[in-house]
């Protein structure tokens, strides 16, 4: 198969990470008979420098006419005094945007080699864990009306919470079909206690578990999971939540597992009957070691991974790269933010040990 994926290495570490990512890919190209034809697009500061605005209009029909997206981060020093509007990481929302994304994928794995990495005790984390969240991404309070008043005390500003049934629908059919193909456990995380829209969510959520019994279903309120996160983490298997708890959530997710620079994420949607999806590592664009060949390429070479699983149904591929990352670690190869001991490779040498792994 020929698959034809746009590239948005974007700024700091990004061109590094995204360059380690194609030579994985190449090398699984090769091995399985298949071919990628790669086109880079400018994103973030690179496409401010070059054409005064962070997401360029090629950029989206690129990404548009690709079978799918990777990208790397965006953002750095240089860019920090624009305003709001004209700022690289305005390129992210309006990409997701542009792509119909309405579902993140944010996996949280604790691989069992990397265990002293968590903060959590050994007898919290066991031998690792692996957590899906997976969270709504265009709708809820990120995208609700706002704006300023002049209220009963003075001057306030305000922000609103809404989400339809269609998107609570399908952010929940997306979460079952996943827990379907994992280990058939979801965990629905909302404020039903307090929260109209939650109730809502609730609501649905319910509905949507009797149409797949086999998913052992529950709830849970926000402020619980948060506790639960660090209290037993083994309990989960898929989450599913909104958005601003799904951002908060997922960043907790992240820190248990220890490092930032493993954790892959992938945002799947559509506009129309049309699909597309974009994965990307979660981490941003690292300008204090940008440029040093010192990044931990793992987070976008899994994010590769991921793709080849959600957007092509090649989980061969996806397990070869994944079982290459699992064995360096194993053979106890470490990048300078996952090493214990100050004994530490480069991304270029850690990108050379996976593609010989592969
Ligand atoms: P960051 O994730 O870039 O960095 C946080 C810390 O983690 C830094 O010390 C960094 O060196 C380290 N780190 C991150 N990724 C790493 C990797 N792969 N290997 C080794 N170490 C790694 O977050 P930040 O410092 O808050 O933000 C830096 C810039 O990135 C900002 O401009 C921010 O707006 C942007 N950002 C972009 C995205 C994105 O593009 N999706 C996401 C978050 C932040």
């Amino acid at each position: 198969m020929i698959y034809n994926i746009a590239l948005l290495k974007g700024d700091g570490i990004g061109p590094e990470i995204v360059d380690s990512a194609v030579k994985v890919l190449g090398k699984t190209a090769e091995k399985f008979g298949d071919k990628f034809n790669f086109t880079s697009y400018l994103i973030g500061g690179a496409a401010i420098d070059e054409t005064g605005q962070p997401l360029p209009k090629e950029t989206v029909e690129g990404c548009l006419k690709s079978d799918s997206v990777l990208l790397g981060a965006v953002g750095g020093y240089k860019w920090d005094n624009l305003s709001g509007d004209k700022r690289p990481e305005k390129a992210l929302l309006g990409i997701r945007s542009a792509l119909g994304l309405y579902t993140n994928l944010r996996p949280a794995k604790l691989y069992p080699a990397l265990r002293s990495a968590s903060p959590l005790k050994d007898e919290i984390v066991g031998d690792g864990f692996d957590i899906m969240i997976v969270r709504e991404l265009t709708g809820g309070i990120y995208f609700g009306d706002r704006g300023y008043n002049d209220g009963k005390f003075g001057r306030e500003a305000f922000d609103t919470e809404r989400y339809s049934i269609m998107e609570i629908e399908r952010i929940g059919k997306a979460a079952f079909e996943i827990a379907m193909k994992r280990n058939k456990k979801l965990c629905s995380i909302d404020k039903a206690n307090v929260l109209e829209t939650s109730r809502l969510w609730r609501k649905i959520m319910h509905e949507l578990s009797e149409q797949y019994p086999e998913v052992e279903y529950s709830d849970m309120f926000v402020d619980n999971a948060a506790m639960q996160l660090v209290r037993n983490p083994r309990q989960f298997d898929v989450i599913v939540t909104s958005n601003m708890f799904g951002d908060i959530l997922s960043d907790e997710a992240s820190q248990i597992t220890g490092s930032i620079g493993m954790l892959a994420s992938s945002s799947l949607g559509g506009v129309g009957d049309n699909k597309y999806s974009l994965y990307e590592p979660i981490h941003g664009s690292a300008p204090d070691i940008a440029g040093k060949d010192i990044a931990n390429p793992i987070a976008t070479i899994l994010s590769a991974a991921m793709m080849m699983r959600y957007s092509f149904d090649r989980a061969d591929m996806a397990e070869c790269i994944e079982n290459a990352v699992d064995k360096v670690l194993e053979k106890g190869y470490r990048t300078a933010d996952i090493c214990a001991d100050g004994e530490y490779i480069k991304c270029s040498e850690m990108t050379e040990r996976i593609v010989e792994l592969l």
